[in-house]
C-alpha cells in the first residue's frame, strides 16, 4: 500500500489558523483547513464596516483564494461540532474528518457574563454579519428620528450606547461620533444628527486598561471633546429593547453595542480538558493539550503565559505567532528534525484609534498620540491587510474620508420588519 501523507487538520482560518497553514506549506502533509465561514475576516477593522467607512469585502477574503497557491492545503467550509480524541477525528455537520495532528484555532465569542439574552438587544462585533447589523441599526436610527414626531422617542433613537471601554469600545464610540457630527451633519432636514448622544460605558476605572495611564487619559479627553459621554466605574445591570439599566440609573437608547467581554469558543468542552475562567484551554509550553501531543490549541482559544508569567493577550499578532510556531513544530516532527523550543511570545505593541484623526500607540518604549499616532495606526493596518487591492481600496477610502468627511458604505439593506416601525409609536 502506498504510504499516505500525514493528515494535519486546522479548525479555524482566522489569524492563528491561516498562519499555521502557511507554515506547513513545505511539509509532507495533507493540510485540511476547516472554517464555518468561507472568508477570513480582518477583525481589527470590523468597526469601520459597522460605521460605514468600509465595505465588508474590503476587510474579508475567501479562504480558498488565500490558500490557492498552497497545493498541499484543502479548504472545507464546515462547522466543527465535536472532537473524538480517541478515534482522532472531528465531527462536523456533514460528516467525520480524521486527523494525525489537529490544530484548533476557533477564536473567541462575546461574553454577556451569564446574561446571554442581552445579545438580542446589544450585539457584539465579531463577524461581518455583526458589523452590517450594527451599521444598519445606526443608520436606521437616524432615518427614523427624521420621520418621528415624538421628541422623547426621537431622543431615544439618537442615543447610542457602547458597553466596554477597551480598544473596540473606544474605536466604536469615536467613529459613531464622527458619523453623527461630520458625515451626516448636513444630510438631514428635520433633525440635527450632531445632537446625537453617544455614551461609552466602562465598568473599570479607566478606558483602555491595557495602555499606559497617560494614553488612557488622552483617549478619554479626546472622546469627551468629540462629544462622547464617557462613564467609567459604571456597571450595566440590564440590556433590553429600549436601552440599558445602570447600577445608578437608566439610559433609553435605540442602539446598544456590546464590547465588554469575550469567551473562548467551546474547545475545552470538545476536548474535555481544563480551561480558565474565560473558557481558554490551558495548554502546555509547546501549545499542545496536556496528554495529547498531537493536538494544539492556539490564538484566542488558548490560555498561554510568557516567560514572566504574564498571560499572552488575545490579539492578532499573538494568534499569528502561535500559528507559525505550531506549523513549524509539526513540520519539524514530520521531517524528523529537532522541534523548536517552547513557544515564546514577542509583544509588538498596542494601538487604538479615537475617531478619524487621532490614535494612541504603545510600541515598546515608543508612545504616540494624536495625528501622528493615527498615521502610524493607518500604515500598520494597511500593511497587515491581505492583497494589494484591499490595501489600495482601504487607503483610498481613508484618504477620501479624511479630506471629505464622507463614508461610502452607507446603504441600508435588509430592513428588519421590527425596525420598519419604531418600537414606540409617535
Ligand atoms: C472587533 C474586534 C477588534 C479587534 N481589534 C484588534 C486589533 O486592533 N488588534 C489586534 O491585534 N487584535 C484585535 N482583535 C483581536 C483579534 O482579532 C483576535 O485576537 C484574533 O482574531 C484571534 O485569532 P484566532 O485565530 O484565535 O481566532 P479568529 O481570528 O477569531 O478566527 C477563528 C476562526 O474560527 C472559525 N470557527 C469558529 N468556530 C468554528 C467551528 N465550530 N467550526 C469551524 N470554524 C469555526 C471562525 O469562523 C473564524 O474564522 C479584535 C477583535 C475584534 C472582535
Amino acid at each position: 500500500m502506498p504510504k499516505r501523507n500525514v493528515r494535519v487538520v486546522i479548525v479555524g482560518a482566522g489569524f492563528g489558523g491561516l498562519e499555521a497553514a502557511k507554515a506547513l506549506k513545505r511539509a509532507a502533509a495533507d493540510v485540511t483547513v476547516i472554517d464555518q465561514q468561507n472568508h477570513h475576516c480582518f477583525q481589527p477593522l470590523l468597526y469601520q464596516v459597522a460605521t460605514a467607512a468600509l465595505s465588508p469585502a474590503d476587510i474579508a477574503w475567501p479562504i480558498r483564494h488565500i490558500l490557492r497557491p498552497q497545493l498541499n492545503a484543502t479548504v472545507l467550509m464546515e462547522n466543527v461540532q465535536a472532537v473524538d480524541v480517541v478515534k482522532k477525528c472531528l465531527h462536523t455537520q456533514f460528516g467525520v474528518v480524521p486527523y494525525d495532528y489537529l490544530i484548533i484555532a476557533t477564536g473567541a465569542m462575546h461574553s454577556y457574563f451569564g446574561h446571554d439574552d442581552w445579545s438580542d438587544y446589544a450585539p457584539g462585533l465579531k463577524r461581518i454579519e455583526d458589523a452590517t447589523r450594527i451599521r444598519r441599526s445606526i443608520l436606521i436610527a437616524f432615518e427614523q428620528a427624521e420621520v418621528i414626531q415624538n421628541q422623547e422617542e426621537q431622543r431615544r433613537l439618537l442615543t447610542f450606547v457602547i458597553v466596554g471601554g477597551g480598544a473596540t469600545g473606544v474605536e466604536m464610540a469615536g467613529a459613531i461620533a464622527d458619523v453623527a457630527r461630520e458625515t451626516l451633519a448636513a444630510d438631514f432636514r428635520r433633525i440635527d444628527p450632531r445632537s446625537a448622544r453617544i455614551v461609552l460605558i466602562e465598568a473599570g476605572p479607566r478606558l483602555l486598561p491595557t495602555f499606559p495611564q497617560g494614553l488612557s487619559k488622552y483617549a478619554h479627553d479626546t472622546l469627551t471633546r468629540a462629544g462622547v459621554e464617557v462613564k467609567t466605574s459604571t456597571l450595566v445591570t440590564k440590556c433590553d429593547a429600549l436601552g440599558v439599566d445602570l447600577k445608578d440609573g437608566r439610559i433609553d437608547a435605540s442602539t446598544v453595542i456590546w464590547a465588554a467581554g469575550v469567551m473562548a469558543s467551546p474547545v475545552a468542552r470538545w476536548l474535555n480538558v481544563e480551561a480558565d475562567r474565560a473558557g481558554r484551554v490551558k495548554v502546555s509550553p509547546d501549545l499542545s493539550v496536556p496528554a495529547h501531543p498531537e493536538i494544539f490549541v492556539i490564538g484566542d482559544a488558548a490560555a498561554v503565559f510568557d516567560a514572566q508569567g504574564h498571560q499572552v493577550p488575545g490579539i492578532a499578532p499573538a494568534a499569528k505567532q502561535m500559528g507559525k510556531y505550531v506549523g513549524k513544530l509539526i513540520s519539524s516532527r514530520i521531517a524528523g528534525r529537532a522541534t523548536p523550543k517552547a513557544f515564546h511570545y514577542v509583544h509588538l505593541g498596542d494601538l487604538a484609534t479615537i475617531g478619524r484623526r487621532a490614535a494612541v500607540v504603545k510600541f515598546g518604549r515608543l508612545e504616540l498620540r494624536g495625528f501622528i499616532g493615527w498615521v502610524f495606526w493607518s500604515l500598520a493596518h494597511i500593511y497587515f491587510l491581505i492583497g494589494l487591492r484591499n490595501r489600495f481600496v482601504v487607503a483610498f477610502n481613508w484618504f477620501w474620508d479624511y479630506i471629505t468627511f464622507q463614508r461610502g458604505a452607507r446603504l441600508i439593506t435588509e430592513v428588519p420588519s421590527s425596525k420598519r416601525k419604531s418600537e414606540r409609536q409617535p
